[in-house]
């Protein structure tokens, strides 16, 4: 299975200074920084997905400037994102709509010509058909037509006729594999579906509607899409973060899977941030010790508004922490003196005068134990990437973007080598 990083412009300074939290002097946004694949040694997938909603253009704000969305579309994604076909030879660039961000829309705002323009302006391997989210999945065999309410029926009709129009357009592209998106309310329509879809002439699909689903209804769809189509079919899971249930889906014939969990999780999971891998080869997890900024941080503004913490205070709180985690790495701090500190710190940040004092007080004993186990382990010492080499145990603080990305790039690298040697054992 292919790994294909979905992009949403995550980038680090390489010049980043920890030790004073500041960017490189005169650093340009995105030109001075580095993704993924420029930063680690070597690039953590085989390929990046480009969305045209992330980009976005005159009409509809993206995550990009215009300036950028300029640039992308003169130079091509290979240019702009620094990840040209020589220097990574055999990597894929695929390109979809990302339906998510036009999700409450009746109608997609985009047509298949000014898609394969964008494609063909991207220089994209792969494109999706334009498609139109589906949120409602029945278990088992799921509703009839006459059943739907309209506005589902809409949503599968319209994937599936820009689908056949895309289709029949892509042809002027060259070196260019177009993919039909599917969508659908249940296993069987999903089914129906990925059979329209070969019918047209697609010879990749794309699964579309994914993130919500837990993993019996992902069987049952990728089974009844299984049952539907030739076996020469290839599949695509669009937006796939089960990242630990990968292998069981291996079986349905999936090709290629799109994510951007790895990353994701160093600063959006509650516990799971810093990805490890022992030597059975099993993934584990560590937390990440917040020491936000306290200039920075809303809750501490907000009790300082109220009176309830002083400025100064917190500030001396977040150094002492910062300082004690580091003096613990070099040796010159016993790690309960340390943990002592950083959960003062944690203190000024979480409790609460008005809430129940047992129950924090068991929260604060929890988080202890949490932190112990990442500062004792030390697991960026067992780690070779570049942002474990670099950056020690700054990786494992949740703290600044500069800090939270790279603990991201450090994810995806576990996550690739985990899948490589999943390749190699099958
Ligand atoms: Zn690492």
């Amino acid at each position: 299975m292919k790994f294909i990083y979905a992009d949403a412009m995550d980038f680090v300074d390489p010049e980043f200074d920890f030790e004073n939290d500041r960017n490189a002097e005169g650093r340009v946004i995105q030109r001075d920084d580095q993704y993924p694949h420029e930063f680690l040694d070597r690039a953590p997938y085989d390929g990046i997905l480009i969305s045209r909603g992330v980009v976005g253009d005159v009409h509809r704000n993206g995550k990009y400037t215009l300036p950028q969305v300029m640039r992308f579309r003169r130079e091509g994604a290979r240019r702009f994102l620094r990840y040209g076909d020589d220097k990574y030879p055999g990597s894929l660039l695929f390109g979809d709509c990302g339906s998510f961000t036009y999700r409450d829309e009746k109608l997609p705002p985009y047509t298949p010509a000014d898609t394969l323009e964008f494609y063909a302006d991207g220089g994209f391997t792969h494109g999706c058909s334009i498609d139109h989210i589906i949120f409602d999945f029945d278990s088992g065999e799921g509703r009839k037509r006459g059943d739907l309410p309209q506005e589902i029926l809409d949503r599968y009709d319209v994937t599936l006729d820009l689908a056949s129009e895309f289709y029949s357009q892509s042809k002027r592209l060259r070196h260019f594999t177009p993919m039909g998106v599917i969508q659908g309310w249940s296993a069987p329509s999903m089914g129906w579906a990925a059979q329209q879809l070969v019918r047209m002439g697609y010879e990749y699909l794309a699964v579309g509607g994914l993130v919500p689903l837990k993993v019996p209804q992902i069987h049952s769809a990728l089974s009844a899409i299984r049952e539907a189509i030739p076996g020469n079919v290839r599949l695509h899971l669009l937006g796939f973060g089960k990242i630990e249930n990968l292998a069981e889906f291996e079986k349905y014939g999936v090709a290629s899977f799109d994510t951007t969990s790895p990353l994701l999780r160093a600063f959006k999971d509650a516990h799971k941030n810093y990805f490890s891998r022992d030597v059975n080869g099993v993934l584990s997890y560590y937390t990440a010790i917040r020491i936000p900024q306290a200039r920075e941080n809303n809750k501490l503004k907000s009790k300082a508004r109220r009176g309830l913490l002083h400025q100064e205070t917190a500030l001396g709180l977040e150094v002492a922490a910062l300082e004690a985690v580091r003096s613990n790495v070099k040796g010159n701090m016993g790690i309960e003196p340390a943990l002592d500190r950083i959960l003062e710190y944690w203190k000024a940040l979480n409790w609460r005068e008005s809430h129940d004092e047992a129950k924090q007080l068991r929260a604060l004993t929890k988080q202890r134990e949490i932190y112990r186990r990442t500062l004792g382990d030390r697991p960026w010492e067992r780690c070779t990437c570049r942002v474990c080499r670099e950056g020690g145990v700054e990786v494992l603080l949740f703290r600044s973007s500069n800090r939270n990305k790279r603990r991201g790039m450090h994810n995806l690298h576990v996550f690739y080598q985990h899948l490589l040697a999943h390749r190699h054992a099958a």
